[in-house]
């Protein structure tokens, strides 16, 4: 297997997300790896009522990205995590997540298979959107649903 030299960790804060992070810092000790945690604030631009697009609220989204900003540097620090980032980015979470991958010249993508929109499915709607677009190796941690 591919000695991995940075590892991009795509967080959604879910309950299940605990299983997927600790692989994650399985991985990067075997590998000896840098590590960045990224979240992404799903753009309330983006959000519609019925046939009627929300106003975008700009404020709202940097609130939110400063609380995660908070929620990654106590994940960090939690956990003592050597060798670890974090980064918040605002938008559709599967084009951000790769998008991050390549401008951070990540070399693997740790995702959950599913987190709040996959329950019901074998992968989620963002692993499954990371997996088609991304130009690294990804790894899809199982995640068990109730
Ligand atoms: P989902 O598409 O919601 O089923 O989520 C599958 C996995 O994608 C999660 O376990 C996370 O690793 C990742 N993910 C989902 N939403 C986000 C997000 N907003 N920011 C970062 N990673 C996410």
């Amino acid at each position: 297997m591919a000695n991995y030299q940075h590892i991009l960790v795509a967080v959604d804060f879910s309950k299940e997300f605990e299983a997927v992070l600790a692989k994650a810092i399985e991985q990067q000790k075997i590998n000896g790896a840098r590590m960045t945690l990224v979240h992404v604030v799903e753009y309330t631009g983006a959000m519609y009522t019925g046939e009627i697009p929300l106003p975008e609220d700009l404020d709202l989204d940097q609130r939110l990205a400063k609380q995660a900003e908070s929620k990654l540097q106590a994940m960090i620090d939690e956990r003592q995590l050597q060798n670890t980032t974090h980064l918040v980015e605002i938008g559709t979470p599967k084009r951000e997540i790769v998008r991050v991958a390549e401008e951070q010249k990540a070399d693997l993508i740790i995702i959950g298979s599913h987190g709040r929109h996959g329950l019901q499915l074998l992968l989620g709607s963002t692993a499954n959107g990371v997996l088609h677009l991304a130009k690294c190796d990804v790894l899809a941690i199982r995640v068990e649903s109730d």
